[in-house]
């Protein structure tokens, strides 16, 4: 008696900035997600979000230095690290935007492991006038990236959602889950809070942001209408600390102020944000500290 043949793996999504890679992952797993226990695991990526079905589990995880960099950073995504990376998910998942096939979507491509499978999702087919130009579209797609599989989708609409799953799932190995549904625990705000910081420190300091940083809500109190947070980023060298803060702690009141007007309008409430960089030398190779900031070790 055997079920239908179960899949599970791990995909990462890449692609220029504003194709809508966090709308689609929103779209594909609804909330992010964080493992209370971990296994042993072969990345050191942190998982961004589950998705759980029947017959597939997807686990998805971020690779650092694809998803927010600047296009000058191109040169340096040749990067041995950020290439290997990528080497460690079944399946690459490539976000591009309908009729706008750009230099820097076919560069990209160019800079991911050949072995790994890809799927490009053509993502904004809502924004189309012209359904009639969506095929001519596939078709040149289809030509440059040869061997990978395309499905049209609309993230911000949830439309494509399934037919995009299936082919994601039907790239993963065969296996069981790699996490149950106990292991996983939907997100607190406490942990938006972080992810909110970090991608501000991706965005504000692009190609200068420190390879090991790192951030850490140290407190998070809610007061009525209000929420206290006291967060720190965390680098590995006294060097770097200079650089997170900026000449006249510009970089780091940029990157605050704007974490804070985005948490804002994620809880609904007021916010007051402080944020500290700290030093911790050798932090990344520390795997208790590692886990606390939400890495897989
Ligand atoms: P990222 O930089 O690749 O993560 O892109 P975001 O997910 O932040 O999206 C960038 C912008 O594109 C946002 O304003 C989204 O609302 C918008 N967007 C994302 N997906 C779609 C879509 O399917 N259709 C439309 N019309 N807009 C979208
Ligand atoms: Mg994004």
């Amino acid at each position: 008696m055997s079920g239908p043949l179960h899949r599970a793996g791990y995909v990462t999504i890449v692609g220029r900035p504003n194709v809508g890679k966090s709308t689609l992952l929103n779209c594909l797993v609804g909330q992010k997600i964080s493992i209370t226990s971990r296994k042993p695991q072969t990345t050191r990526q942190r998982i961004t979000g589950i998705l759980t079905r029947k017959d597939a589990q997807l686990v998805f995880v971020d690779t650092p230095g694809f998803q927010d960099r600047r296009n000058t950073a191109l040169n340096r995504l040749m990067n041995r690290s950020v290439i290997s990376s990528v080497q460690h998910v079944d399946v690459i998942l490539l976000v591009i935007e309908a009729l706008k096939l750009d230099k820097r979507d076919v560069e990209l491509r160019e800079l991911l492991p050949q072995p790994v499978p890809l799927v490009v999702a053509i993502n904004k087919i809502d924004r189309l006038r012209d359904r009639n130009l969506l095929l001519p579209f596939i078709q040149s797609v289809h030509e440059r990236f040869n061997g990978a599989a395309l499905v049209p989708v609309s993230a911000l609409k949830n439309s494509g959602r399934d037919e995009l799953v299936n082919a994601l799932a039907a790239l993963m190995p065969a296996g069981p889950r790699l996490f149950d549904e106990d292991e996983i625990t939907h997100s607190s705000e406490r942990f938006l809070a972080a992810e909110l910081i970090r991608e501000k420190l991706f965005r504000v300091l692009g190609d200068e942001l420190p390879y090991a940083a790192a951030v850490d809500i140290a407190q998070f109190e809610t007061h009525g209408n209000l929420r206290r947070i006291y967060a720190e980023i965390i680098v590995d060298k006294e060097s770097q600390k200079p650089i997170v803060i900026g000449k006249k702690g510009e970089k780091l009141k940029t990157i605050a102020s704007r974490a804070r007007a985005d948490m804002e309008q994620l809880f609904g409430s007021k916010v007051f944000l402080e944020v500290w960089v700290k030093v911790r030398s050798g932090w990344a190779d520390d795997e208790r500290a590692l886990k606390r900031l939400g890495y897989d070790v």
